[in-house]
């Protein structure tokens, strides 16, 4: 679909002109672009005073050299990074990505998408998003945290409670966020709620490792109680086995679902009696294995190469939640083959445009990631008023502001859609949703 306002036509055509090597920021920024059509012609104020044009060009990128060491004395040089996007409504807020793909169109794209993610969680959070090519994988517990150590050597003078709060995403978890933490503890002589995503014995806030995963799926409950359906009694698939995975998992089967097929990203599992999630649990979270084992580990559970096949098996429900463009085209004919009546994204931006734009021709319901995998960054907001406080709250309390916020986000989505034309579209509605609270905020600052 193109942009249906001359104005972002030719703003598009600047971001690609600008930085042409940056296909996935791209992406980013077409699909929201196309959404705001409707309202930068409602709003020609915005176009006038700059918004949309300050809106695609990040406020600050930082980016750095990593040099660390390794368990046999060998020096490594990686590449680190902050994009401080947006911090038009709060402290910039978002993950921090270490893997080999980690580059800035990657980086520039998840903070472009963080920035209104936030804001549609009604909470007070600006968009950014850091991280590495560094690979956790296969390194050492020490190799780890030397390479943390380094990384926040240098990121720490640019973050801050009040000023820009990194947490989590693609490899980094709690292990990562510990060292990172004790760093800048160590750096800046403070206690302060600077990370997100922290241990419970040092102001880690319950309910966070579960969020992303239970939010999901307290979203995606709304959009089926809407289209008439629901969890109960419906097979699941999804794909990925990380963090958002396991907790949309155990939530799903919580809600009545069965989950068949996990995955990473060498293959995925089969299991018709529904996946056994503590044997996940065990091979991912602490093992720090492979997906291929759980099929060795359980009998009747199949393994099949190649992550992208996960689409070919039937499900009611797919939650792809493992990487951005995981769900291409040919994917998504097959779950729309296979009846797959619902596809709810835990992962950042994990359909192709062209799957998306099949999904919701063929009346699949369809939540975008920026609605629908919010409930993490959400309740890491959460987790920033509680270190505020110098309080914490029971897992329960978090949890039930969890489904309000979920339910709320949900609610000003669809309706935002409505409101410009186009009800019943998630994608168009989050865009829309998200973008007006930034906007309004940059109009009331001036240019700045
Ligand atoms: N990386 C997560 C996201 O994509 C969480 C960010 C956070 O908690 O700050 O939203």
């Amino acid at each position: 679909m193109s942009i249906q306002n001359e104005y972002l036509n030719g703003l598009m055509e600047r971001v690609v002109k600008r930085d042409p090597a940056e296909p996935e920021f791209h992406q980013a920024v077409r699909e929201v672009l196309t959404s705001l059509a409707p309202v930068a012609n409602a709003r020609p104020e915005l176009i006038r005073e700059g918004v949309m044009d300050c809106l695609v060009e990040p406020e600050r990128t930082i980016k750095f050299r990593v040099p660390w060491e390794d368990d046999k004395g060998n020096i490594h040089v990686n590449r680190g990074f902050r994009v401080q996007f947006n911090s038009a409504i709060g402290p910039y807020k978002g993950g921090l990505r270490f893997h080999p793909s980690v580059n800035e169109s990657i980086i520039k794209f998840l903070g472009f998408e963080q920035t209104f993610k936030n804001s549609l969680t009604g909470l007070p959070i600006g968009g950014g998003k850091g991280g590495s090519d560094f690979d956790p994988k296969g390194k050492s517990d020490a190799e780890v945290m030397r390479f943390c150590q380094s990384f926040m050597n240098e990121l720490f003078k640019y973050i801050g409670p009040d000023t820009d709060v990194p947490a989590g995403d693609i490899g980094v978890g709690a292990r990562e966020i510990g060292y990172l933490f004790g760093q800048y503890k160590r750096l800046s002589n403070e206690f302060t709620g600077v990370l997100t995503g922290k241990g419970l014995t040092y102001g880690g806030s319950l309910a966070r490792k579960e969020a992303t995963g239970y939010g999901l799926c307290y979203l995606a409950d709304c959009l089926l109680k809407d289209g008439g359906k629901g969890f109960e009694g419906s097979t699941v698939v999804i794909s990925g086995s990380g963090n958002v995975a396991i907790y949309a998992c155990e939530k799903a089967t919580q809600l009545g679902g069965k989950v068949v097929a996990m995955s990473d990203s060498n293959g995925y599992v089969y299991d018709k009696d529904g996946i056994d999630l503590p044997l996940i649990q065990q091979i991912k979270e602490i093992e720090r294995g492979r997906i291929k084992e759980y099929a060795q580990r359980k009998a009747g559970a199949e393994y099949h190469e190649g992550c992208v096949n996960i689409w070919n098996v039937p499900c009611d429900i797919a939650l792809p939640c493992a990487t951005q463009n995981e769900l291409p085209l040919e994917g998504a004919k097959a779950l729309i083959q296979n009846g797959c009546f619902a596809v709810v994204e835990g992962a950042n931006m994990p359909s192709t445009p062209d799957a998306m734009d099949a999904l919701q021709e063929a009346g699949v319901l369809f939540a975008p990631s920026k609605a629908a995998n919010a409930g993490g960054v959400a309740v890491s907001a959460l987790e920033m008023s509680q270190n505020s406080m110098r309080f914490s709250w029971t897992f329960q309390e978090v949890d039930d502001r969890l489904k309000t916020i979920m339910t709320d986000l949900y609610h000003n989505a669809a309706q935002a859609a409505e409101r410009f034309g186009m009800a019943g579209n998630l994608v168009a509605g989050a865009n829309i949703a998200g973008f007006l609270k930034v906007a309004d905020s940059m109009l009331a600052y001036g240019l700045v």
